[in-house]
């Protein structure tokens, strides 16, 4: 029974240690594929958050061309020439054009004079002829729509804007000038701001030659507008597709990060939207710290549980086996009591049915305990049995053999596979020392003799361990009547 508790507690924690080593597994296993989960959860955001950048720039650039278009269209009307240039300009210069960060609109002739601008302003003999979205306008019939570099203004008091421009042709289809509208930087760097990023994530607006206009978070603190990127073969392949995402060291910090870009269709921008693989690295650590917390914190608090569990396991089984250790001893002698008597008496019996070897019961009694009792005390009664109890105990000496306390001044000693001659002798040798301590021990206290009825039988089945019992019995009232201090032998 104890080792079936035992073997239940020692399961009890190989299960919880089962259990935790497969948590712990399923959960790193589980933490590796969200490592590889969360680069593509965050190239998949960034890849949305570029395309609804991407769709606001187109929307702003067709709303520009419009009116680029319109201007070219008004500009083949008859008699455009003859009219006010107040009317002209009404006609020429559609306002519609996205209104906070409408620079000027205005057209230049084939030398990059101004010819007119919608606000009208005295552009006191400026010239742009040396800016790209004149040259190339110039230089490559066939561009259409151009944006160009980000440049500072002449007109605007230096601030810093990028122009689209369309080609004027004159009547021949040869170069006449250009149309073009200035698009003030700030309407990028407001785009980017509304774009709240975390840790080291970048978004980049850029050209496709490299020429970035608006960087966020900036290197220089100003944008990085203007500044040219040389790509590399790997970036000339990706930016060649609509859109698309890959993982890299940034060209600007050398960060590493999960890039994601959409490609404009009118005019070549880029719209690039970069994650730090450290910092998605970072929440994932941040995952497997806590999930790590939480597992060390359940293993410990496991661990600790079944050793308590065990430690009460072990606790109740002492307590178990001392009280049923109690329920078969005598309180007073430490003995076997009568409960435990009569069950050795029954398995030895059964025994000697098997074994075919004798088993010898003695019934001992003390003689005239009444009057000792009565002449010492309860007290010293109590003594003397206590004496007698381990004198009788000590002639149980192999391992089978029981001393019994039978109740009151009467003991029981269980010999089994003992012939009747040994059980006598034994008989004989407690009798004897009870009698030689009576009459050596000195104190008249310890002065007793003991009466004892003895029986030996194999068993058998038409006989019951209770009539060998009873047989002893009577042969102890035998040894009680024929005088006390002797042993006699009965029979069953
Ligand atoms: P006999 O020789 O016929 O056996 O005489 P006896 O006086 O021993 O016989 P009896 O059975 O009449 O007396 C037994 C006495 O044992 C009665 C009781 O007072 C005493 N006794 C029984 N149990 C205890 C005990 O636990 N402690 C003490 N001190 N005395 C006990
Ligand atoms: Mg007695």
């Amino acid at each position: 029974m104890t080792a079936t508790r035992f073997t239940l507690s020692s399961r009890l924690i190989a299960g919880l240690l089962i259990v935790s080593a497969a948590t712990l597994i399923f959960g790193v296993y589980n933490l590796n594929s969200d490592l590889h989960e969360a680069e593509a959860t965050s190239g998949r955001n960034s890849l949305n958050l570029a395309r609804a950048i991407e769709s606001e720039i187109t929307r702003s650039v067709e709303l520009y061309d419009l009116a680029l278009n319109g201007a070219i269209d008004a500009l083949k009307l008859p008699g455009i020439d003859a009219v006010s240039p107040e009317i002209r300009r009404y006609v020429l210069f559609d306002r519609s054009a996205a209104k906070p960060y409408f620079g000027s609109m205005f057209l230049a002739d084939a030398r990059g004079n101004f010819i007119d601008t919608a606000s009208g302003e005295n552009t006191g003999g400026v010239n742009i002829a040396d800016r790209d979205y004149f040259t190339v306008q110039r230089e490559r019939d066939g561009i259409g729509l151009y944006l160009s570099k980000p440049f500072t203004s002449r007109l605007r008091h230096n601030e810093t804007s990028v122009a689209l421009s369309r080609r004027l042709p004159d009547v021949d289809g040869k170069f006449a000038g250009i149309v073009a509208a200035v698009l003030r930087m700030n309407y990028f760097l407001d785009l980017v701001h509304r774009m709240r990023l975390e840790g080291d994530s970048v978004i980049t607006i850029l050209r496709a030659d490299g020429t970035i206009l608006v960087r966020e978070p900036s290197a220089d603190g100003n944008a990085d507008t203007g500044r040219q990127l040389s790509f590399d073969s790997q970036l000339l392949t990706a930016f060649s597709q609509s859109e698309g995402t890959f993982t890299r060291p940034s060209l600007v910090d050398g960060v590493r990060r999960v890039y994601s870009f959409v490609r404009l269709k009118d005019v070549p921008v880029i719209v690039v939207i970069g994650q730090s693989v450290e910092g998605i690295l970072t929440r994932w650590w941040q995952r497997v710290w806590l999930f790590a917390g939480i597992g060390l914190v359940l293993g410990a608090s496991a661990i600790t549980l079944s050793l308590l569990l065990r430690r009460e396991f072990r606790r109740r089984m002492a307590m178990e086996d001392q009280l049923m250790a109690m329920a078969r001893a005598d309180a007073l002698t430490g003995l076997a009591n009568r409960r435990a008597f009569d069950d050795c008496a029954q398995q030895e019996w059964a025994r000697s049915m098997r074994t075919r070897l004798p088993l010898s019961v003695l019934m001992i009694d003390i003689d005239a305990f009444k009057n000792f009792n009565d002449r010492h005390g309860h007290m010293n009664g109590d003594i003397l049995l206590v004496a007698v109890a381990k004198l009788i105990a000590s002639r149980a000496r192999r391992p089978a053999d029981l001393a019994a306390r039978f109740g009151g001044d009467e003991f029981a000693l269980i010999l089994p596979e003992t012939p009747p001659e040994a059980a006598e002798a034994i008989a004989q040798s407690l009798r004897e020392q009870a009698e030689a301590t009576g009459r050596e021990g000195g104190s008249e206290a310890s002065r007793i003799t003991l009466s004892i009825g003895l029986v030996s039988a194999v068993g058998t089945s038409d006989q019951t361990i209770g009539g060998l019992v009873a047989a002893a019995d009577a042969a102890l009232y035998e040894a009680k009547r024929s005088g006390r201090n002797r042993v006699v032998v009965g029979r069953i």
